[in-house]
């Protein structure tokens, strides 16, 4: 018997009966299509998958999964490299029909249907010359990405994604449809911001939006016999860089098994003043290659995109991390000679400024500081490469343990168990456990990085 077959045929036929959008089931054509994720390593088969198209469609679905006891899974742009947007045996919500988006240029504010990508969002605001803070890799979705934080180019002068939500239209586990935001649902509005996918599902998000013209950015690629000085260099550059610069490091082989080293760039200001502020590192080395000039954002947002296709493999491990000197440095320069795939990267993502000064406790996204984003994103292509290149990638985050903090970016987390899943929210967890339980005190939305609904208060209990 398969999973699927435990789940009532006919009850399905009246649901997709009910639905505005469509019902796709195992025995349909589009069926593998709309249940694959990014991560191919992810293959998982929903009894039925709904097309949304709109916050009733998302109603019916979470009725349907309580009613049945059917797992109940979320997509927006499927790009979680867990995979919680697809489940085995239960509902899949996909919400990548939901494409709508007003921007108020006078406002600035944006109001994105959750099925949005950050391409799509980033187009539609750049038509004002506005945008939102989100992520560097335009076909991932900005629901998944908002919800857990978001960190990109813009994070030193705007902050995180999350920290430009300023109200969500959410669709809870009763059923009910809230507008939340400050005033309304203020532990709603707060756990929402870095949260995740926890309290409900979020069919549109409303952000702040900035102005944003041309960008100075692009990379710069260092020869190795230089990797030391110049991550060295880099990490007392970055200690004292304008909040207009954000900077990634990253570090890979390239076909021929050569380690390389580069550093992204993106600054926001005007651009004379970013020449100045980027000589130094353009002097260090020197490059072996210099890309950094006048670009539109949307190019910028999609520059890297060709390095993620869907349906690789891939496994990724990170932490937050302060600085890379000393034996931090040495651990990764020794390890990277070894990367079993020239499609893997480790990333050095900057957080700063404006995203770093945000109160610890003023979103549920707890960790605030000057910091990397450091990832070891591990893809390949043949799934019997898998055990060399998890094997690999454990070795390395085995070794830089001592230099992490006990302090992860909910968003890079794999399948890694409840308890690493406390790391993103040190002692904000508490509360997002506190809100959970008035929301979703069943854990309906549990296909997820799963915040377990906290106990009932004491003198509540009969
Ligand atoms: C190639 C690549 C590049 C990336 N670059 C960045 C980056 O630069 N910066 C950064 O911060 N992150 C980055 N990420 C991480 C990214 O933020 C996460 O993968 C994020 O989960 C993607 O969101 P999604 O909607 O595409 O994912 P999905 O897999 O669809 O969803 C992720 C989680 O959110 C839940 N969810 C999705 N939509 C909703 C909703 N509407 N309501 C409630 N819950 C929902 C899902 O159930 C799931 O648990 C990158 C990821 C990839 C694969």
């Amino acid at each position: 018997m398969t999973l699927t077959s435990s789940v009532d045929s006919a009850a399905l036929d009246t649901l997709g009966a009910r639905l505005r959008g469509c019902l796709i089931r195992p025995e349909d054509g589009d069926y593998d299509a709309v249940r694959a994720v990014f991560n191919g390593m992810i293959d998982r088969r929903p009894a039925a998958v709904i097309e949304c198209r709109g916050s009733d469609d998302v109603a019916r679905g979470i009725a349907f999964a309580r009613r049945h006891d059917l797992v109940l899974s979320v997509r927006g742009g499927g790009h979680s490299v867990a995979g919680n947007a697809v489940c085995d045996g239960g509902i899949m919500l996909d919400l990548s029909t939901l494409k709508q988006l007003q921007v108020d240029k006078d406002r600035r504010t944006a109001r994105a249907g959750a099925g949005l990508t950050l391409g799509e969002l980033d187009r539609g605001t750049q038509e004002y010359g506005l945008a939102t803070p989100l992520g560097v890799v335009s076909v991932t979705g900005i629901a998944g990405l908002t919800l857990g934080g978001g960190l990109g180019w813009l994070n030193g002068e705007y902050g995180l994604a999350c920290d430009n939500l300023i109200e969500a239209e959410i669709v809870t586990a009763d059923g009910d449809l809230l507008q939340v935001g400050p005033e309304s649902h203020p532990d709603l509005i707060w756990a929402l911001r870095g949260g995740g996918g926890n309290f409900g599902v979020v069919t549109a998000f409303s952000y702040r939006l900035h102005p944003v013209g041309p960008v100075l950015a692009g990379g710069l690629s260092y020869p190795w016999a230089k990797v030391r000085d110049v991550l060295r260099f880099h990490d007392e550059f970055v200690t004292t860089a304008p909040d207009k610069l954000s900077t990634a490091v990253s570090i890979g082989i390239d076909p021929s098994g050569q380690p390389t080293v580069g550093i992204a760039v993106c600054w926001c200001g005007p651009h004379e003043d970013g020449e100045r502020v980027l000589a130094p590192l353009r002097a260090i080395g020197p490059p072996l290659a210099d890309t950094i000039g006048s670009t539109s954002y949307v190019a910028l947002q999609s520059a890297a995109d060709a390095g993620f296709p869907t349906g690789r493999q891939h496994y990724w491990k990170s932490g937050w991390m302060r600085t890379l000197t000393g034996s931090a440095l040495d651990t990764l320069i020794e390890h990277v000679p070894q990367m079993p795939s020239s499609m893997s990267g480790i990333g050095l993502q900057r957080m700063h400024g404006a995203a770093s000064r945000v109160a610890p406790d003023a979103t549920a996204f707890r960790h605030r500081a000057d910091q990397y984003d450091f990832l070891i994103l591990s893809q390949w292509e043949d799934p019997l490469d898998a055990a060399r290149n998890i094997g690999w990638t454990r070795g390395l985050f085995d070794a830089m343990q001592p230099h992490l903090r006990d302090a992860v970016y909910v968003n890079n987390l794999g399948a890694e168990g409840p308890d690493r899943v406390r790391a993103p929210y040190g002692s904000n967890y508490t509360r997002l456990a506190e809100v959970k339980r008035r929301y979703d005190p069943t854990n309906v939305f549990r296909m997820n990085q799963n915040i377990a609904p906290g106990p009932e208060p004491s003198g509540s209990r009969t």
